[in-house]
Protein backbone atom coordinates (compact mmCIF):
# COMPACT_ATOMS: atom_id res chain seq x y z
CA UNK A 1 0.00 0.00 0.00
CA UNK A 2 1.33 3.65 -0.80
CA UNK A 3 -0.22 5.69 1.74
CA UNK A 4 -2.55 9.10 0.30
CA UNK A 5 -0.33 12.01 1.22
CA UNK A 6 -2.25 14.72 3.07
CA UNK A 7 -1.59 17.98 1.62
CA UNK A 8 -1.38 20.24 4.49
CA UNK A 9 -0.44 23.38 2.22
CA UNK A 10 -2.72 22.99 -0.29
CA UNK A 11 -5.74 22.16 2.29
CA UNK A 12 -4.80 24.88 4.55
CA UNK A 13 -4.89 27.48 1.18
CA UNK A 14 -8.53 26.70 0.63
CA UNK A 15 -8.77 27.40 3.99
CA UNK A 16 -6.76 31.02 4.41
CA UNK A 17 -8.72 31.72 0.78
CA UNK A 18 -12.15 31.17 2.91
CA UNK A 19 -10.71 33.58 5.96
CA UNK A 20 -9.63 36.28 3.37
CA UNK A 21 -13.17 36.12 2.59
CA UNK A 22 -14.42 36.33 6.04
CA UNK A 23 -11.40 39.27 6.60
CA UNK A 24 -12.60 41.28 3.78
CA UNK A 25 -16.29 41.02 4.57
CA UNK A 26 -15.52 41.90 8.47
CA UNK A 27 -13.85 45.00 7.13
CA UNK A 28 -16.27 46.36 4.97
CA UNK A 29 -18.81 45.65 7.37
CA UNK A 30 -17.05 47.86 10.40
CA UNK A 31 -14.23 49.96 8.33
CA UNK A 32 -11.43 48.29 9.61
CA UNK A 33 -9.86 44.67 9.35
CA UNK A 34 -8.97 42.43 11.94
CA UNK A 35 -5.58 43.19 14.22
CA UNK A 36 -3.25 40.88 15.57
CA UNK A 37 -0.64 41.53 18.04
CA UNK A 38 2.49 39.70 18.24
CA UNK A 39 4.67 39.91 21.09
CA UNK A 40 8.23 38.56 20.17
CA UNK A 41 10.49 38.17 23.36
CA UNK A 42 14.33 37.45 22.37
CA UNK A 43 16.42 36.44 19.59
CA UNK A 44 15.78 32.70 19.19
CA UNK A 45 15.68 31.72 15.45
CA UNK A 46 13.25 29.54 15.05
CA UNK A 47 10.80 31.58 17.18
CA UNK A 48 11.87 34.73 14.40
CA UNK A 49 11.04 32.45 11.93
CA UNK A 50 7.59 31.26 12.87
CA UNK A 51 6.46 34.88 13.67
CA UNK A 52 7.67 35.93 10.16
CA UNK A 53 5.63 33.11 8.82
CA UNK A 54 2.33 34.65 10.85
CA UNK A 55 2.73 37.65 10.03
CA UNK A 56 3.01 36.68 6.28
CA UNK A 57 -0.02 35.16 6.37
CA UNK A 58 -1.91 37.78 8.01
CA UNK A 59 -0.64 40.00 5.28
CA UNK A 60 -1.84 37.74 2.55
CA UNK A 61 -5.66 37.08 4.42
CA UNK A 62 -6.62 40.74 4.66
CA UNK A 63 -5.06 40.94 8.81
CA UNK A 64 -3.80 43.68 10.31
CA UNK A 65 -0.03 42.31 12.03
CA UNK A 66 1.76 44.41 14.54
CA UNK A 67 5.06 43.21 16.33
CA UNK A 68 5.98 44.09 19.18
CA UNK A 69 9.78 42.50 19.29
CA UNK A 70 11.23 43.05 23.36
CA UNK A 71 14.88 42.19 24.23
CA UNK A 72 15.65 38.75 25.59
CA UNK A 73 16.67 40.78 28.90
CA UNK A 74 13.23 41.75 29.24
CA UNK A 75 11.86 40.94 32.26
CA UNK A 76 8.17 39.85 33.56
CA UNK A 77 7.17 43.62 34.25
CA UNK A 78 8.15 44.19 30.66
CA UNK A 79 6.15 41.09 28.91
CA UNK A 80 3.11 42.08 31.53
CA UNK A 81 2.86 45.62 30.51
CA UNK A 82 3.06 44.75 26.82
CA UNK A 83 0.94 42.20 27.15
CA UNK A 84 -1.88 44.29 29.26
CA UNK A 85 -1.33 47.68 26.69
CA UNK A 86 -2.40 45.20 24.00
CA UNK A 87 -5.54 44.28 26.21
CA UNK A 88 -6.50 47.60 26.93
CA UNK A 89 -5.88 48.45 22.52
CA UNK A 90 -8.76 48.58 20.88
CA UNK A 91 -7.15 48.56 17.26
CA UNK A 92 -6.26 44.72 18.35
CA UNK A 93 -8.35 42.25 18.13
CA UNK A 94 -5.93 39.24 18.94
CA UNK A 95 -2.59 38.70 20.67
CA UNK A 96 -0.26 35.90 20.18
CA UNK A 97 2.72 35.47 22.72
CA UNK A 98 5.67 34.02 20.37
CA UNK A 99 6.42 30.68 23.27
CA UNK A 100 9.03 30.06 24.51
CA UNK A 101 9.55 33.22 26.14
CA UNK A 102 13.52 33.43 27.32
CA UNK A 103 12.40 32.43 30.63
CA UNK A 104 10.36 30.22 30.68
CA UNK A 105 8.80 30.38 34.12
CA UNK A 106 6.54 33.31 33.86
CA UNK A 107 4.99 31.64 30.35
CA UNK A 108 1.72 30.81 32.61
CA UNK A 109 1.32 34.20 34.38
CA UNK A 110 1.74 35.99 30.97
CA UNK A 111 -0.61 34.03 28.99
CA UNK A 112 -3.22 34.54 32.24
CA UNK A 113 -2.97 38.18 32.09
CA UNK A 114 -4.26 38.17 28.28
CA UNK A 115 -7.75 39.20 27.71
CA UNK A 116 -8.93 36.14 26.99
CA UNK A 117 -11.58 37.47 24.27
CA UNK A 118 -8.08 37.87 22.14
CA UNK A 119 -6.55 34.78 23.50
CA UNK A 120 -6.35 33.55 19.57
CA UNK A 121 -3.66 30.94 20.95
CA UNK A 122 -6.29 29.74 23.30
CA UNK A 123 -3.95 29.00 26.14
CA UNK A 124 -5.80 31.25 28.60
CA UNK A 125 -7.37 28.98 31.52
CA UNK A 126 -11.05 30.83 30.38
CA UNK A 127 -10.78 29.62 26.86
CA UNK A 128 -9.20 26.05 28.12
CA UNK A 129 -12.29 25.39 30.38
CA UNK A 130 -14.66 26.62 27.47
CA UNK A 131 -12.86 24.29 25.53
CA UNK A 132 -13.61 21.06 27.93
CA UNK A 133 -17.06 22.22 28.70
CA UNK A 134 -17.57 22.02 24.73
CA UNK A 135 -18.39 26.35 24.96
CA UNK A 136 -17.72 28.78 22.05
CA UNK A 137 -14.30 29.33 22.75
CA UNK A 138 -10.85 29.91 20.87
CA UNK A 139 -9.10 26.53 20.43
CA UNK A 140 -5.34 25.80 20.62
CA UNK A 141 -4.43 25.94 16.86
CA UNK A 142 -2.71 22.92 16.33
CA UNK A 143 -4.93 20.91 17.87
CA UNK A 144 -7.51 22.73 15.85
CA UNK A 145 -5.23 22.45 12.69
CA UNK A 146 -5.61 18.51 13.03
CA UNK A 147 -8.66 18.08 12.95
CA UNK A 148 -9.32 20.28 10.65
CA UNK A 149 -6.95 18.15 8.17
CA UNK A 150 -8.86 15.29 8.58
CA UNK A 151 -12.24 16.80 8.07
CA UNK A 152 -11.14 18.40 4.84
CA UNK A 153 -9.68 15.24 3.77
CA UNK A 154 -13.05 13.52 4.80
CA UNK A 155 -11.36 11.44 6.94
CA UNK A 156 -13.63 9.21 9.25
CA UNK A 157 -13.30 10.42 13.25
CA UNK A 158 -17.05 9.14 14.71
CA UNK A 159 -16.62 5.90 16.03
CA UNK A 160 -12.59 5.77 14.80
CA UNK A 161 -9.92 4.49 17.70
CA UNK A 162 -7.90 7.64 17.69
CA UNK A 163 -4.36 7.11 19.84
CA UNK A 164 -2.58 10.47 20.55
CA UNK A 165 1.07 10.23 21.43
CA UNK A 166 2.03 12.82 23.79
CA UNK A 167 0.11 15.27 26.34
CA UNK A 168 1.48 18.31 26.23
CA UNK A 169 -0.81 21.62 27.53
CA UNK A 170 -0.46 22.42 23.88
CA UNK A 171 -1.09 19.82 21.39
CA UNK A 172 -1.92 16.33 22.96
CA UNK A 173 -4.34 17.10 25.82
CA UNK A 174 -6.30 19.44 24.09
CA UNK A 175 -6.76 17.20 21.26
CA UNK A 176 -7.72 14.19 23.65
CA UNK A 177 -10.87 16.45 24.26
CA UNK A 178 -11.20 18.34 21.30
CA UNK A 179 -11.17 14.63 19.71
CA UNK A 180 -14.10 13.09 22.45
CA UNK A 181 -16.31 15.98 21.88
CA UNK A 182 -19.39 15.16 20.85
CA UNK A 183 -20.10 15.93 17.48
CA UNK A 184 -16.34 14.49 16.67
CA UNK A 185 -17.64 11.24 18.74
CA UNK A 186 -13.67 10.03 18.62
CA UNK A 187 -12.97 7.28 21.16
CA UNK A 188 -9.09 8.48 22.32
CA UNK A 189 -6.12 6.81 24.22
CA UNK A 190 -3.96 9.40 25.24
CA UNK A 191 -0.24 8.14 25.36
CA UNK A 192 3.09 9.41 26.73
CA UNK A 193 6.59 8.75 28.66
CA UNK A 194 4.65 6.56 31.13
CA UNK A 195 2.75 4.36 28.82
CA UNK A 196 3.17 0.93 28.56
CA UNK A 197 3.39 -1.07 25.39
CA UNK A 198 3.40 2.03 23.41
CA UNK A 199 2.77 -0.09 20.10
CA UNK A 200 -0.11 -2.18 21.89
CA UNK A 201 -2.08 0.98 21.54
CA UNK A 202 -1.21 2.46 18.25
CA UNK A 203 -1.64 -0.64 16.68
CA UNK A 204 -4.99 -1.25 17.46
CA UNK A 205 -6.14 2.65 16.04
CA UNK A 206 -7.47 3.60 13.10
CA UNK A 207 -5.77 7.12 13.41
CA UNK A 208 -2.36 7.42 14.94
CA UNK A 209 -1.29 11.45 16.03
CA UNK A 210 2.15 11.98 17.08
CA UNK A 211 3.42 15.10 19.13
CA UNK A 212 5.93 13.79 20.93
CA UNK A 213 9.18 15.89 19.99
CA UNK A 214 11.33 13.06 19.14
CA UNK A 215 12.16 11.90 15.68
CA UNK A 216 11.14 8.32 14.96
CA UNK A 217 8.41 7.87 18.11
CA UNK A 218 6.33 6.03 15.41
CA UNK A 219 7.64 3.07 12.91
CA UNK A 220 6.03 1.47 10.22
CA UNK A 221 5.62 -2.20 12.69
CA UNK A 222 3.87 0.11 15.27
CA UNK A 223 0.47 0.54 13.26
CA UNK A 224 -2.35 -1.65 11.68
CA UNK A 225 -2.17 -1.42 7.84
CA UNK A 226 -4.32 1.06 6.17
CA UNK A 227 -3.90 3.52 9.56
CA UNK A 228 -4.41 7.36 9.12
CA UNK A 229 -1.27 8.82 10.25
CA UNK A 230 -0.79 12.42 11.62
CA UNK A 231 3.03 13.82 12.49
CA UNK A 232 2.59 16.96 14.29
CA UNK A 233 6.56 17.03 15.19
CA UNK A 234 8.95 19.39 13.98
CA UNK A 235 12.65 18.31 14.69
CA UNK A 236 15.59 19.79 13.66
CA UNK A 237 18.07 16.88 12.40
CA UNK A 238 21.62 17.70 11.52
CA UNK A 239 21.94 17.92 7.71
CA UNK A 240 25.54 18.44 7.04
CA UNK A 241 24.58 18.28 3.25
CA UNK A 242 22.24 21.64 3.46
CA UNK A 243 23.69 25.32 3.77
CA UNK A 244 21.64 25.67 7.24
CA UNK A 245 23.03 22.11 8.86
CA UNK A 246 19.75 20.88 9.20
CA UNK A 247 16.80 19.51 7.76
CA UNK A 248 12.88 19.39 9.47
CA UNK A 249 12.08 15.84 10.40
CA UNK A 250 8.64 14.83 12.05
CA UNK A 251 8.20 12.39 14.90
CA UNK A 252 7.82 9.30 12.53
CA UNK A 253 9.72 7.12 10.26
CA UNK A 254 7.77 8.43 7.29
CA UNK A 255 9.28 6.51 4.54
CA UNK A 256 8.47 3.10 6.33
CA UNK A 257 5.09 4.39 7.33
CA UNK A 258 4.11 5.27 3.74
CA UNK A 259 4.30 1.69 2.57
CA UNK A 260 1.49 0.66 5.41
CA UNK A 261 -0.49 3.56 6.13
CA UNK A 262 -3.77 4.64 4.07
CA UNK A 263 -3.22 8.10 4.63
CA UNK A 264 0.13 10.31 6.56
CA UNK A 265 0.63 14.19 6.77
CA UNK A 266 4.16 15.19 5.50
CA UNK A 267 6.86 17.11 7.53
CA UNK A 268 6.96 20.16 6.72
CA UNK A 269 3.55 20.53 4.92
CA UNK A 270 1.28 18.86 6.83
CA UNK A 271 0.34 20.11 10.29
CA UNK A 272 2.03 23.40 9.75
CA UNK A 273 0.68 25.08 7.58
CA UNK A 274 -2.76 24.35 9.18
CA UNK A 275 -1.93 25.69 12.36
CA UNK A 276 -1.13 29.18 10.99
CA UNK A 277 -4.33 28.38 8.99
CA UNK A 278 -6.64 28.24 12.56
CA UNK A 279 -4.75 31.69 14.26
CA UNK A 280 -6.38 33.38 11.08
CA UNK A 281 -9.52 32.01 11.36
CA UNK A 282 -9.45 32.61 15.32
CA UNK A 283 -8.06 36.25 14.41
CA UNK A 284 -11.07 37.01 12.52
CA UNK A 285 -13.30 35.22 14.92
CA UNK A 286 -12.00 37.42 17.56
CA UNK A 287 -12.62 40.55 15.44
CA UNK A 288 -16.08 39.55 14.66
CA UNK A 289 -16.91 39.13 18.56
CA UNK A 290 -15.49 42.07 19.61
CA UNK A 291 -17.47 43.89 16.98
CA UNK A 292 -20.24 42.16 16.91
CA UNK A 293 -20.73 42.02 21.04
CA UNK A 294 -23.54 43.80 22.22
CA UNK A 295 -22.32 47.02 24.27
P1 LIG B 1 6.28 18.61 24.53
O1 LIG B 1 5.69 19.66 25.39
O2 LIG B 1 7.73 18.30 24.63
O3 LIG B 1 5.47 17.26 24.82
C1 LIG B 1 5.84 16.04 24.25
C2 LIG B 1 4.89 14.96 24.75
O4 LIG B 1 5.24 13.75 24.11
C3 LIG B 1 4.99 14.71 26.26
O5 LIG B 1 3.68 14.52 26.77
C4 LIG B 1 5.81 13.43 26.36
O6 LIG B 1 5.44 12.62 27.46
C5 LIG B 1 5.43 12.72 25.08
N1 LIG B 1 6.49 11.85 24.57
C6 LIG B 1 7.75 12.19 24.21
N2 LIG B 1 8.43 11.10 23.77
C7 LIG B 1 7.57 10.07 23.85
C8 LIG B 1 7.66 8.68 23.56
N3 LIG B 1 8.80 8.15 23.07
N4 LIG B 1 6.58 7.90 23.77
C9 LIG B 1 5.44 8.42 24.27
N5 LIG B 1 5.28 9.72 24.56
C10 LIG B 1 6.34 10.53 24.36
O7 LIG B 1 6.01 18.87 23.01
P2 LIG B 1 4.82 19.69 22.24
O8 LIG B 1 4.93 21.12 22.52
O9 LIG B 1 3.52 19.00 22.44
O10 LIG B 1 5.28 19.44 20.74
C11 LIG B 1 5.39 18.15 20.20
C12 LIG B 1 6.00 18.25 18.81
O11 LIG B 1 5.10 18.96 17.98
C13 LIG B 1 7.32 19.03 18.75
O12 LIG B 1 8.14 18.45 17.76
C14 LIG B 1 6.90 20.41 18.34
O13 LIG B 1 7.93 21.11 17.66
C15 LIG B 1 5.77 20.08 17.41
N6 LIG B 1 4.79 21.16 17.24
C16 LIG B 1 4.40 21.42 15.98
C17 LIG B 1 3.46 22.40 15.74
C18 LIG B 1 3.02 22.66 14.34
O14 LIG B 1 2.39 23.66 14.09
N7 LIG B 1 3.32 21.77 13.40
C19 LIG B 1 2.93 23.12 16.81
C20 LIG B 1 3.31 22.79 18.10
C21 LIG B 1 4.25 21.79 18.31
P3 LIG B 1 5.60 13.09 29.01
O15 LIG B 1 4.47 14.04 29.28
O16 LIG B 1 5.49 11.83 29.76
O17 LIG B 1 6.95 13.75 29.08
Amino acid sequence: MTARILDGKSLAAELRAEIAAEAAALHAETGRAPGLAVVLAGEDPASRSYVTAKEKACAAAGIRSREITLPASAGRADILSAVRALNEDDEVDGILVQLPLPDSSIEREVIEAMDPAKDVDGFHPVNIGRMVLGLPAFVPCTPAGVIEILRRAEIPLSGAAVTVIGRSQIVGRPLSVLLSQKGVDATVTLCHTRTNDLARHTRGADVVVVAAGRPGTLTADMIRPGAVVVDVGVNRVPDASRASGYRLAGDTDFDGLRDVAGAITPVPGGVGPMTIAMLLRNTVEAARRRRTAPA
